[in-house]
């Protein structure tokens, strides 16, 4: 299920159903998929099965999903790999859950810490185990406005010769400690904007994306990024009941998403080893760059909910895995 071609990339697809929330319990709403038992299987209504690298089911929980597919991704950092972490579904599916991107400090570590806190806690053990291990950890946290990626966007990037892409304005901080790290994670977290739309009060109308970037002063060869992206929604508009900005927002977010989508089909098609990928397509694309080709092991994380009023966004993300 894993493919991995002439240069290292490695593309992996987690698919991950929450818990019905107590919203879809009052409103009645129906579990629409099941799980198979030790299969990477889940179905939706009686026969439609997907299968994915990984699935894990409404009782899995944030411990297992990170030691089951995001470990063994954080410790080929260490090996000199570039990693990609990036949750996609529709608005409420679980992304910013899984991702850890609600994090506060007094959570400190607790079972329902997502992704990003646990990859810091893990770097940092292995780092302390690894005396001769003299580089230097430095992280930025970009919020992309979706209406950012636009073609009028004035974001700047630019691709310095040693560390990659790199945005104009983009604060980067060295850090020193797990707990620094963190407070940086929460920091971004509180500023991360959140607008509403008829679908869900809490939805993020923006790419959150966290890099840690690992590099050596002695030997300006060895650098790498590890990117944990947490994305905008990706449902579309007729059902958020959007208007004027939200749904211009819509369109572009849908837009970065699509582009995504085709630079990871190129990634992993087969057929096409070495060949054209389109990452100029678009900003998001653009800024991932670096740790979506080349020397890069990725985990999509496809979120999603189990109600059967959500079942035709949910059916998107399914069909939505291009990956392979
Ligand atoms: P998104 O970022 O995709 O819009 P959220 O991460 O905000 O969605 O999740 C929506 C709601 O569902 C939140 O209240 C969140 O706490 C809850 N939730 C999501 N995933 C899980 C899970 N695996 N277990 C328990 N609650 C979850
Ligand atoms: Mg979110």
């Amino acid at each position: 299920m894993v493919r991995e071609d002439e240069k290292g990339i490695l593309v992996r697809v987690a698919l991950r159903c929450r818990p019905l929330v107590s919203k879809e319990t009052s409103e009645d709403c129906q579990m629409c998929l099941s799980f198979v038992p030790m299969e990477t299987q889940v179905v939706v209504g009686n026969d439609k099965a997907f299968t994915y690298d990984y699935v894990f089911d409404p009782s899995v929980e944030q411990e297992e999903v990170f030691n089951t597919a995001v470990s063994p991704l954080i410790r080929g950092i260490f090996k000199g790999y570039n990693a990609t972490v990036l949750a996609y579904g529709q608005m409420g599916s679980g992304k910013t859950y899984s991702m850890g991107g609600t994090y506060t400090a007094n959570q400190e570590y607790e079972p329902s810490v997502g992704v990003i806190p646990r990859v810091i806690k893990l770097l940092f053990e292995e780092k302390q185990q690894r005396q001769d291990w003299d580089f230097i950890l430095r992280v930025s946290y970009l919020e992309v406005k979706v209406w950012f990626l636009s073609k009028h966007s004035q974001i700047s990037i630019w691709e310095d010769p040693k560390e990659g892409i790199k945005i104009v304005g983009l604060t980067e901080r060295n850090v020193t400690c797990a707990q620094e790290t963190v407070s940086c994670l929460e920091q971004g977290n509180n500023s991360r904007t959140v607008g509403s739309t008829a679908m869900n009060s809490q939805s993020s109308r923006s790419h959150a994306i966290f890099t840690i970037f690992s590099f050596c002063p002695r030997n300006c060869s060895f650098h790498c990024k590890l990117h944990l992206v947490d994305l905008a929604g990706s449902e579309r508009q007729k059902k958020t009941k959007a208007e004027g900005d939200r749904l211009k927002e819509g369109i572009n977010i849908n837009r970065g998403l699509l582009c995504l989508g085709n630079v990871i089909s190129a990634l992993g098609d087969e057929n096409k080893k070495g060949g054209f990928v389109p990452y100029r397509d678009s900003k998001l694309t653009r800024l991932l760059q670096d740790s979506l080709g080349g020397n890069s092991h990725m985990l999509m994380i496809a979120c999603v909910s189990p109600a059967d009023s959500n079942l035709e966004e949910t059916l998107n993300t399914l069909y939505a895995d291009r990956a392979r």
